[in-house]
């Protein structure tokens, strides 16, 4: 028995949703609230007859405290899970922290306004102190663990794939494959074709900051900043095959840090095809993928979000995406005094993820952990009061959650390193 208020009804809120659905023994009741009700509505119609758990919907802008804090004391849900944008996180703490509920998100907070002279300060210092320039970390929601704690409540960040499901990968070798880990490469594939010369599989805003800003690794406790998509590997990927990937800076690379301290080098590599790396050039050098306003005839425009506009919402590219994702983690390090190598991964579908949610498989590899977190929090598996990321966690039930929900994992003894 539980009550959830699911804030945001985007790609990855809908599989969420959708999930949380089928699980209507332990999701028995969930409010949708979203900036635009039109679409909770809509999602709300199409679950109807389809599962026990009693939908509701809400209009909230989440930018507003008050807002929050009216639409949780109403509602009065045991957990909010925040699906909307990054942008939204810090607002989404502080409502529950009034309201004492439990929180969770998929993605760490940025700010939306990059420009913004107070929060730049803090960036600037923070560049210059840690040694990595993207423009989101976790400084800003681990800031919120003592007040968490002290109000007995649990915050869940980055529970998605990447992040999420990698860092429960990274909790379970450190369980049960290694007694120490030196390496950690985090392997994002995605094999799919939408049709499209360039699209985005996630949120447009949000996917382009990422990928347009440098790269950097963790090597012995220290940052390695190196210039963007400047680090290329080639890898064969089960059930896709082989791929240009390139290294990233990620979340999950600052926790991980953290909490297995022993690891020498963590990295981060994804795909990217050419024609999307072309056209993310030729945008940026023409300025498309600034956050400044300008001013278009008598008109303010942020040219973000003007492109985010012109480009196909990543929720309509489902039907048309063919292929498959392949996410894991390979780790090097010593079990009972001998080195060993340990490779943990998920393979999805584009088109059975559209069969079954009407969704492609980015929104769904984020969808679905999300929905097991809050499985784990709302059954009291996940316990730990303050603000956790996914792999100070016991990573065995979420693992099996996964295992259940649609996103099994694969393993190998005797993975091909990544140089
Ligand atoms: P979408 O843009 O599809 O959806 C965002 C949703 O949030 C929309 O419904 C939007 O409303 C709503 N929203 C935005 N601003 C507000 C606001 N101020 N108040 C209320 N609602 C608001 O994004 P995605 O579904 O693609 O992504 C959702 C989250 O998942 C993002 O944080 C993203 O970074 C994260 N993510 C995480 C991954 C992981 O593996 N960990 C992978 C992929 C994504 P409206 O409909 O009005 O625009």
């Amino acid at each position: 028995m539980s009550r959830v208020l699911v804030i945001g009804c985007g790609g990855v809120a809908n599989v969420a949703i959708r999930k949380c659905c089928q699980a209507d023994d332990v999701f028995t009741e969930l409010c949708i609230a979203s900036r635009t009700k039109s679409k909770c509505d809509a999602l709300a119609e199409a679950l109807k007859g389809k599962t026990k758990t009693v939908v509701t919907t809400a209009q909230v802008n989440a930018d507003s405290v008050d807002e929050l804090v009216a639409l949780i004391n109403s509602y009065k849900p045991d957990l909010v899970m925040n699906i909307a944008l990054p942008y939204q996180d810090l607002t989404i703490m502080d409502a529950c922290l009034i309201c004492g509920v439990n929180y969770m998100d998929t993605a760490n907070y940025e700010p939306e306004d990059t420009d913004d002279p107070e929060w730049r300060k803090i960036y600037e210092k923070r560049c210059e102190e840690k040694g990595f320039s993207a423009y989101f970390d976790y400084s800003w929601q681990w800031a919120y663990k003592e007040k968490f704690e002290q109000a007995g409540l649990t915050a869940l960040l980055g529970c998605g794939f990447d992040p999420g499901v990698t860092q429960a990968y990274c909790a379970y070798a450190k369980k049960h494959e290694f007694d120490t880990i030196d390496t950690i490469d985090i392997l994002d594939c995605n094999g799919g074709d939408h049709g499209y010369a360039f699209a985005t599989n996630f949120n447009p805003e949000v996917n382009l900051r990422e990928v347009s800003a440098p790269g950097s690794y963790i090597e012995n406790g220290k940052w390695v900043e190196v210039p963007a998509m400047s680090i290329k590997r080639e890898y064969d990927f089960d059930s896709v095959g082989k791929k240009d990937m390139y290294l990233l800076h990620h979340e999950e690379l600052e926790s991980l840090a953290v909490n297995i301290p022993e690891v020498k080098r963590i990295r981060f590599f994804m795909t990217f095809g050419q024609s999307y790396l072309t056209h993310m050039k030729c945008l940026e050098n023409v300025g498309m993928l600034s956050t400044t306003p300008i001013n278009f005839e008598g008109h303010e425009i942020v040219p973000i979000k003007f492109l985010k506009a012109l480009l196909p919402d990543p929720a309509s590219l489902g039907p048309r995406t063919h292929g498959k994702t392949n996410i894991g983690c390979i780790f090097t390090g010593k079990k009972d005094g001998q080195d060993k190598t340990y490779y943990i991964y998920n393979v999805c579908d584009h088109q059975e993820c559209y069969k079954e949610v009407e969704s492609q498989a980015i929104s769904y590899t984020t969808g679905v952990p999300a929905m097991c977190g809050a499985m784990m929090l709302l059954t009291g598996k996940w316990t730990e009061k303050g603000v956790h990321t996914v792999e100070e966690f016991d990573p065995d039930p979420f693992i099996e959650a996964l295992d259940k929900y649609g996103l099994p994992k694969r393993e190998s003894h005797a993975p091909v390193l990544v140089e």
